[in-house]
């Protein structure tokens, strides 16, 4: 067989489940005796993903660049959305959950100035001389 000029992607680590491990692994050290796991290396298009022993990163490239090959990646199976599909996917505009949605943050930004602002009125009032 014929050597390839690419170095082999070698991984997953044994003790990830994660899904994100079909796209990803690792190249040898320099000196071949171990896997360089500063940086996972995208088996799609070879980019080098800094990797910190959690898979965000990974998540992130993959919804990022190949976006399609997640979809086929639950095989039919229903399943809970993971949380950068559950991000990902947009709401009807106008839809009942949205304007429920867009209520609860208002409010909340809403109640939190209003805290400010009686904080910002004590604070003026107590450090005046
Ligand atoms: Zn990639």
């Amino acid at each position: 067989m014929a050597e390839n000029n690419k170095k082999q992607i070698k991984g997953p680590p044994a003790s990830s489940h994660s899904k994100v491990w079909r796209h990803f692994g690792f190249y040898e050290t320099v000196d071949g005796k171990a896997l360089d796991k500063d940086y996972a290396i995208c088996k799609n298009c070879f980019a080098k993903i800094k990797y910190n022993s959690n898979t965000a990163n990974l998540q992130m490239h993959l919804v990022r660049y190949h976006g399609e090959l997640l979809s086929g990646d639950n095989e039919g199976k229903p399943s809970q959305p993971t949380i950068i599909t559950a991000f990902k996917a947009k709401l009807p505009f106008g839809s009942q959950r949205a304007q429920s949605i867009t209520k609860s943050i208002a409010h909340t930004a809403w109640s939190r100035m209003m805290d400010f602002a009686e904080c910002w009125q004590h604070w003026n009032r107590d450090t005046r001389y």
